[in-house]
């Protein structure tokens, strides 16, 4: 199963690796700083019943 997720960061424009694992819960939000610029990224991460997982990155406030 697929547990490392590319992503943009919504500061910096930069594309970051990171892990998600469904065992953490379907349905995940949790913030994370960028390591490039540290800014506070937020992930919200989503696995459907196939174990797919969709991943969005935004500022967090
Ligand atoms: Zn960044």
């Amino acid at each position: 199963m697929e547990t490392d997720f590319q992503v943009m960061c919504p500061f910096c424009g930069e594309m970051i690796w990171q892990e998600f694992y469904p065992d953490d819960g379907r349905r995940q939000e949790t913030v994370i700083d960028c390591e490039v610029c540290c800014n506070p990224i937020l992930y919200r991460v989503h696995f459907d019943s196939e174990g797919e997982a969709s991943v969005s990155a935004e500022r967090a406030q």
